[in-house]
């Protein structure tokens, strides 16, 4: 047996066969060439720029939908860095004094990369990492190789010099056990994905990692940071007892998802679930959700060449209100606009997107794809418990315009013949601080309000939520946020109405303790997250 010690940067215990990435991260060093054309050049590489730049979007919307915002994050980072007029600079300057673009990125980034190395700043040092991530990306497109696939084995434990952040989401879960790195840190975006993946992993094992062969038998204690080679029979058996420990806390978990929340003074507090696509429907149920808090219907918008019609949608959400088997689902009308958007929409470029056309804005600016929506979703209502919800409210005549809207399509609907069903109930997203301070207007007119806390933050401190430069400004608990919240239960509870919060502070300890001891009736979160906030509910007052 041998025993290795890094750092712990994924928690759990696991064993599994070695394989062995190989390379630096897949980055190599390109020949350099002398080029005789250097306009040419220069557009061969912002093309190839531009190509990457709509990978990391795609990459980012799909680690939203299937692990989560602040993971999704990484990417928007990424295109930020892709975007850095600094190290374009440095490429262009290169390429117009005849290099090659693929040379002139590769020293650009060397460059860089060393500066960014010798900052006595563990934060920055770890930027590395995504540097190189997003270099090798327009690499890629530059030499038109394809990002490489890993054919990994059943229960792999993958060694690699490094990871990058897209090469861990790429990593399947079901074979992937852990990962070890020879450098790395806890920090790296390649950890923070590990673990909202829960996947154990071991970094900063130095050197010796290369001495591991490929396929001999390890043991991951990802919490000390332990990889035990061909462990003997003590180790076995203590690793079989720590499995079923870990087996058993994870069954305690999912089993305390079922259960009702209520707070120590006996007040029930639902917890339900945020819905972008119709696989996290499963997901919510096996978390054992109260019913969906949020169904961001937009993206069916944007996974479609077109304006979706009205059967497409139809199908879609009579699909998610037959799988939660009368549970309560809310369906918000389509939230288009600021980072959101279907290019067969998008209008006139707009220099503030995020206080241009979007939400019920855009939905009211074309009441025939509206009207087409509120069709298919009163259709849909005949299979289930059906709450509709407007997103981006910010004046009362733009609810009763769209309550009016839906009237309308309702009578259409009827004087069809087309069974509607019977308790379909209207609410909106309180996520302007307008509609936040009219709260009490607002809230003679619906059935419910459901606080978006990540515009209302947004607008409320004027802090763009997709901007890491003002990121630490942007936070749940300012006294400005929480008159906001506490006006808006407030006015909800005069009229008799439930008022929920479906952003992401939901998730944040200290906010969604605030919001409970408010008084809020129900927290949405992505489904992951439903036992530890039914475990907070529990905990409070
Ligand atoms: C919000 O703003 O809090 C919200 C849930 O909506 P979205 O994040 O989709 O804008
Ligand atoms: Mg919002």
């Amino acid at each position: 047996m041998k025993i290795w010690k890094g750092v712990g940067a994924s928690g759990g215990v696991t064993d599994g066969i070695a394989v062995h990435l190989g390379g630096r991260s897949g980055f190599s060093v390109p020949a350099r060439v002398k080029i005789g054309d250097a306009d040419a050049e220069l557009r061969r590489f912002s093309q190839a720029c531009a190509q990457a730049a709509l990978e990391l979007e795609e990459l980012q919307k799909r680690t939203k939908q299937q692990v989560g915002q602040k993971e999704a994050d990484i990417f928007l980072a990424h295109r930020a860095m892709l975007e850095d007029q600094e190290l374009l600079h440095q490429v262009q300057e290169r390429i117009n004094r005849g290099i090659n673009a693929e040379y002139a990125l590769y020293e650009a980034t060397e460059q860089f990369a060393q500066l960014f190395s010798a900052i006595e700043d563990d934060y920055l040092k770890e930027r590395v990492m995504d540097l190189r991530d997003v270099t090798q990306r327009v690499m890629n497109k530059l030499t038109c190789a394809a990002e490489k696939e890993f054919q990994l084995p059943e229960r792999a434990i993958v060694l690699a010099e490094d990871l990058l952040p897209s090469q861990t989401v790429r990593l399947d879960r079901n074979k992937v056990q852990a990962f070890l790195t020879m450098a790395g840190s806890p920090n790296s975006h390649a950890a923070i994905l590990a673990r909202s993946r829960e996947i154990p992993a071991v970094v900063a094992m130095g050197q010796g990692l290369r001495d591991i062969p490929d396929g001999s038998y390890l043991i991951v204690d990802g919490d000390t940071g332990t990889v035990y080679e061909n462990p003997d029979a003590y180790i076995l058996r203590r690793f079989q007892e720590q499995k079923a420990a870990q087996e058993a806390a994870r069954l305690a978990l999912r089993t305390a998802a079922q259960r009702e929340s209520r707070t120590r003074s006996g007040r029930k507090v639902e917890i339900k679930a945020n819905l972008s696509t119709l696989e996290d429907v499963a997901e919510a149920l096996a978390w054992g959700c109260d019913g969906i808090g949020l169904t961001r219907s937009e993206f069916i918008y944007m996974q479609s060449s077109d304006w979706p019609d009205e059967e497409r949608q139809f199908s879609f959400y009579q699909a998610v209100l037959q799988a939660m088997e009368g549970k309560r689902v809310t369906i918000r009308t389509c939230d288009l606009g600021m980072d959101k958007m279907a290019d067969y929409c998008r209008g006139e470029r707009e220099e503030n997107p995020a206080l241009g056309l979007r939400g019920i804005r855009l939905s009211l600016s074309k009441p025939e794809m509206f009207f087409t929506q509120i069709r298919a979703l009163l259709r849909a209502s005949a299979y289930g418990s059906l709450s509709i919800m407007f997103p981006m409210i910010s004046a009362e005549w733009e609810l009763d315009h769209a309550l009016e809207l839906a009237r309308e399509a309702r009578e259409q609907l009827e004087s069809e013949g087309v069974a509607i069903g019977g308790d379909i109930r209207y609410g909106i997203m309180v996520e302007t601080p307008a509609a936040a301070v009219l709260a009490d207007v607002l809230a003679k007119k619906v059935d419910f309000f459901s606080i978006g806390t990540n515009d209302l933050i947004q607008y409320t401190l004027c802090v763009d939520r997709v901007n890491p430069v003002v990121a630490q400004l942007y936070d749940p608990c300012h006294p400005a946020v929480l008159r906001l919240v506490k006006n808006t239960i407030e006015a909800a509870h005069r009229e008799g109405k439930p008022c929920g919060i479906c952003g992401d502070a939901a998730t944040h300890g200290d906010f969604a303790r605030k919001a409970v001891e408010m008084g809020i009736d129900s927290l949405s979160v992505p489904p992951k997250k439903i036992p530890q906030l039914r475990k907070l509910v529990e905990d409070c007052d």
